[in-house]
């Protein structure tokens, strides 16, 4: 494996199983995980559901690639396309949130005739030639060279940069203004905007709600393209919206969204959804092998089936709310913590050096292997090298678990704050 493949904790943990909101690692250890394999877990490890669908599924065929139908396939692009509230869509299926940004990207530059793309400063979208070409966060984007122009505006990040000090309708306005003044300079055509609602990578940070609203209507009047990447922000994860996107409603839906990650529960899937004239728009045959098979799209639809019955969207409304109280409450005399922000079970800690504004992936480190010695397992992200802690469990999580996992990670802030005060002191 390559040396660039990014590793979590000093010790590399190898998990083995996992049941509801735990998973187990090879040495026979417990944790919480409020990680879910970076939002991967949806539903619940091992969800009883799935394993059916897919033992089921493997035992009838396995694989048929996309020249044949398959039902799953067939009522999973139907479903897909009326809960993505874009009108008359249509769903290509991909095996992961690279190929699904990749081929919304194909879509947009052909349907526009243009490479020029805008994307947010400290996006993530994936780790193909092109995805890292839209992908602001540097740590996570290992060339400059690109299929692609990209031009980076404004919005993602709200607490740092220029416009942090605005108030929420002055921090729109001045990215707008932003937005408008990179379009005055740039010649030709611009294809599309892609923007994370909430940035995943980036170390769940979002501009304000409507943000996107006051965008559209810039991009409309230039004819360009709103891709909204949900990879992270779908099927209910925020809480209040079902996609990302509603968080800036009056814009209506965007004009094509990108899915995976959670919707498979662990299995490859993802996807791009995108309205009929655009999905069309290719003047050439295309196939995917693996993107809509069958096993796959039985787990899909069992995971998406639990989703629904159980109203996990509400679930991650309560929990997460409870949850973000209690974890502000708990870092309130500690000034490791910067801000603690969020919406759902999409929750962010943000770390500095004790007494100052500067960011810690220090801090984070610190955090993460203490957490993991508690029986907890969180994540981290951010543009610095990772100083935000990322908490995004199974939507299924309970008030005891959430107060549970709220415990052991104020004793490992506590840790870690002791041990960096320590430091600066020697
Ligand atoms: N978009 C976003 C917002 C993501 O968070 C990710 C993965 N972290 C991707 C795209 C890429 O997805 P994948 O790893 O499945 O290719």
């Amino acid at each position: 494996m390559p040396d660039w493949l990014a590793l979590y904790y000093d010790r590399p943990m190898e998990i083995t199983h996992g049941e509801g909101r735990h998973v187990w690692d090879a040495e026979g250890n417990r944790y919480l995980d409020f990680f879910g394999g970076i939002l991967t877990t949806m539903t619940a490890h091992a969800l009883p559901e799935v394993t059916k669908a897919v033992a089921e599924q493997a035992g009838r065929i396995l694989h048929t690639s996309t020249l044949y139908l398959d039902r799953h396939m067939v009522e999973l692009a139907e479903r897909v396309a009326a809960l993505s509230g874009i009108p008359d869509a249509r769903v290509f299926f991909t095996t992961s949130g690279t190929e699904a940004n990749d081929a919304a990207l194909l879509l947009a530059t052909t349907y526009r005739r243009s490479n020029q793309v805008l994307a947010l400063r400290n996006s993530y979208h994936g780790r193909s030639f092109s995805a890292v070409g839209i992908t602001g966060n540097s740590a996570w984007s290992p060339t400059s060279l690109s299929p692609l122009q990209t031009l980076y505006v404004h919005g993602g990040v709200r607490s740092r940069g220029p416009y942090a000090h605005l108030d929420d309708d002055a921090f729109t306005a001045a990215c707008v203004a932003d937005l408008r003044d990179m379009l005055g300079q740039t010649r030709g055509g611009v294809a599309a905007l892609i923007a994370e609602p909430v940035q995943g990578v980036g170390g769940f940070t979002s501009g304000p709600d409507g943000l996107l609203a006051a965008f559209r209507e810039v991009l409309d009047a230039h004819g360009i393209l709103w891709i909204s990447d949900e990879v992270q922000t779908g099927w209910g994860r925020t809480g209040d919206h079902f996609w990302g996107w509603q968080a800036h409603d009056r814009a209506g839906p965007p004009d094509m969204l990108t899915f995976a990650k959670g919707i498979g529960n662990g299995m490859s899937v993802g996807g791009v959804v995108a309205r009929a004239e655009v999905m069309n728009c290719l003047d050439a045959n295309s196939i995917s092998t693996f993107g809509g098979s069958p096993v796959t799209m039985a787990a899909a639809q069992a995971n998406l089936n639990h989703l629904l019955e159980h109203d996990l969207q509400g679930n991650a409304r309560r929990v997460g709310g409870l949850l973000l109280e209690r974890l502000r409450a708990a870092v309130a005399g500690l000034d490791v913590v910067r801000e603690v922000r969020g919406r759902g079970l999409m929750i962010g800690l943000e770390l500095v050096r004790p007494g100052t504004d500067e960011p810690s992936p220090e801090a984070a480190s610190l955090v993460l292997e203490a957490a993991r010695e508690g029986g907890l397992l969180i994540g981290k992200g951010g543009s610095h090298l990772g100083s935000v802690l990322r908490i995004a469990p199974p939507l299924s999580l309970t008030v005891a678990e959430a107060e549970e996992g709220a415990g052991i990670l104020q004793r490992a802030l506590e840790t870690a704050q002791t041990r960096l005060e320590g430091n600066a002191r020697a």
